[in-house]
């Protein structure tokens, strides 16, 4: 098993050896509930770096809902198995009480990259993950960290942290794991019911249909959108929370396809909240 380490001075002694020897640390911050996703950026980094630390956190400060902080999967011994089975040399564990000691009075804010997307219906989400993860930046130090493209506002929040704040660290992005149907894999899927999981998938459907159609030349977005959400309409169930075609790098929505987009959207099915993205380049 690899060894778990729960406070951030035990975490810094141990890492002082490796960083001495010129080892190189990778850092893969996740919430737990491990699975094929994780496992992939676990995997990832255990090729390319001398030392791998996950950090499995859930972090309250970016939850903006409080029953999805409390009804969060906490799955700890089986992350522990599959940190293993990855290669992982260090778990970094720690209680909120510990990255979290006091009122937190300073934070990192990307309001232009969080107005869109996730960020208009997630008021605070952003602040939260950004805030953290500079925080476990700092705690760990990492020549390279890992984030899924899953997370796409999330990845492009945190690229942009790291070069408009000089962060000396190399942010490796990490494709989407899907379940053979076209549904990404993620810990929330866990909630949902039979019925609910065989709807699923239709988010990543209309995503696939929508970068075909640019594939296939289309520029208007209203109308890539028009027919995307039509493959939404045989189930009702299915609440679209936004379905956008953005500028990759930026995030703003937009009106023409001139160039690399990323297709992203949210959907609801009961009180679960699941999204999705594709980059057409
Ligand atoms: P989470 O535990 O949900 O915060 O995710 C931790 C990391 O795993 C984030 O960088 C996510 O983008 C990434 N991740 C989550 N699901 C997937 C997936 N299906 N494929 C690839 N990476 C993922």
């Amino acid at each position: 098993m690899p060894e778990v380490i729960a406070g951030i001075a035990e975490l810094r002694e141990r890492l002082e050896p490796a960083r001495r020897r010129g080892e190189s640390i990778g850092l893969v911050p996740t919430m737990g509930a491990l699975h094929k996703g994780h496992a992939r950026l676990l995997g990832t980094a255990r090729r390319e770096c001398d030392l791998v630390v996950a950090s499995v956190f859930v972090n309250p400060m970016q939850f903006d809902r409080p029953e999805d902080l409390e009804n969060y999967p906490r799955t700890m011994e089986h992350d522990l198995r599959v940190c293993e089975n990855s290669g992982v040399d260090l778990v970094f564990a720690p209680a909120a009480s510990e990255l979290y000691p006091r009122e937190q009075l300073t934070f990192v804010e990307s309001p232009a990259l969080s107005a869109h997307l996730c960020g208009a219906h997630r008021p605070g989400h952003f602040r939260g993950v950004a805030t953290v993860v500079l925080k476990l930046f700092n705690i760990v130090q990492p020549d390279r960290a890992y984030f899924g493209e899953k997370d796409a506002q999330q990845l492009a929040v945190i690229r942009r942290m790291v070069d408009d704040l000089n962060l000396p660290v190399k942010v490796a992005p990490v494709a989407t794991v899907r379940e053979e149907d076209g549904l990404a894999l993620s810990s929330r899927n866990k909630h949902l019911t039979q019925e609910q999981r065989a709807i699923a998938p239709v988010l990543s459907w209309a995503l696939r249909l929508a970068a075909d159609r640019i594939g296939r030349g289309e520029r208007s977005v209203e109308a890539v959108r028009r027919e995307a959400l039509e493959l939404f309409a045989p189930y009702p169930e299915a609440r679209v929370e936004y379905f956008e075609v953005t500028d990759p790098l930026t995030l703003q929505p937009l009106e023409r396809i001139e160039g690399p987009v990323l297709i992203a959207g949210a959907m609801w099915l009961g009180s679960t909240r699941l999204i999705d993205n594709m980059f057409r380049p």
